[in-house]
């Protein structure tokens, strides 16, 4: 298929549009390297550009005939949006607006729209289930739960075929070694304790440790970013084959604490750092942990990688070997 990734120099993207490229597809990138890395994007056609510019997006559609659009693009920091709500509802929701606008005027079908399991809030029912009832705590969550919405009445008026992928933590690192997590400043859980082993930070802060959680830290449920990539590859085929919208939730059905995180990084890395609780952050759900039950049966999606430990030592053999500065 010629497919258009937005947000394709990001973490997520750029592991998407690897497998993608290999998976023989032809793939154009748009990305506005706003947090994006150039030398991320690993081959096909890269466009620097933001989605905003609808003439822009009317142009790579049309010249590159693209048949379906995976898109990434997106603010995605929870402490930020607590912060900065017009930033998220602007980028995550206006500007996805006029990607909608641009796919519907240019005859593009398919969309697989990179959500998150922010959209379900504090949940009642673990693990979640993608029926679960959606009231998000922060703004990054709404923001793509108003996207989510916008799809159904895109399909409803337009015909425009969507999945959603509602990730929970997003981990680990190209095994190849060739992309991995780079977010500047960064502000997620496993890069910042490999950056403490690596002693590039004094210490570890653990975000609130009186959640009534076996341990009192927060509990996520952590997926390698190869098994989400893989996630992407098969619902943009199956739109393209059943012609059929769908939500699904993508995690590993296991989950970890703030502090079992911590102790797997020790482990991996044989190193030890300095740790120290700190206040709750705004807008953290206790636990979050997934039932991916949904996208095995219908897309037959299976992780690889669903040990915590391996997806640690991934993300920690590219930290270690400098990154994008090697
Ligand atoms: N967290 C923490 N210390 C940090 C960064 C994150 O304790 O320095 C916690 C955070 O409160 C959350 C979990 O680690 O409970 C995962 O946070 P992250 O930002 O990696 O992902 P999110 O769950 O926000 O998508």
């Amino acid at each position: 298929m010629n497919i258009l990734v937005t947000g394709g120099a990001g973490y997520i993207g750029s592991h998407v549009l690897k497998l993608l490229l290999k998976a023989g597809h032809k793939v154009v990138t748009l990305d506005n390297l706003q947090k994006g890395h150039r030398q991320a994007v690993t081959g096909g056609q890269f466009v620097v550009g933001d989605l905003a510019d609808r003439k822009l997006l009317n142009k790579v559609m049309q010249e590159n005939k693209i048949e379906g659009v995976i898109h990434l693009a997106a603010d995605s920091l929870v402490g930020e949006s607590m912060e900065k709500p017009a930033k998220y509802y602007f980028n995550n929701f206006i500007n996805g607006i006029n990607l909608l606008e641009a796919m519907v005027a240019n005859g593009v079908k398919y969309i697989v729209f990179s959500s998150t399991a922010a959209v379900y809030g504090e949940p009642k029912e673990i693990p979640i289930k993608e029926e679960n009832l959606t009231k998000p705590t922060n703004t990054y969550g709404e923001s793509k739960l108003f996207f989510e919405k916008a799809l159904k009445r895109y399909e409803q008026i337009h015909g425009l075929r969507s999945i959603s992928l509602r990730y929970f933590n997003a981990a680990g690192a190209d095994p190849e070694g060739e992309i991995g997590e780079a977010h500047n400043p960064e502000t997620h859980l496993i890069p910042l304790i490999l950056e403490t082993a690596l002693g590039e930070r004094e210490k570890i802060y653990i975000f609130g440790d009186d959640y009534p959680t076996r341990d009192g830290s927060c509990i996520r449920d952590y997926i390698h970013v190869n098994d989400l990539a893989a996630a992407h590859l098969l619902a943009i085929e199956s739109l393209a084959v059943k012609n059929k919208s769908a939500v699904y939730n993508l995690g590993n059905g296991e989950g970890y604490s703030v502090k079992e995180v911590i102790q797997a990084v020790k482990t991996v890395t044989g190193r030890d750092f300095p740790v120290e609780i700190a206040a709750r952050r705004a807008g953290d759900p206790a636990v979050l942990i997934a039932s991916s039950a949904k996208i095995k049966e219908e897309l037959n999606w299976q992780p690889e990688y669903y040990q915590l430990e391996k997806i640690i030592s991934t993300a920690w053999e590219w930290h270690k070997n400098g990154g994008f500065n090697k």
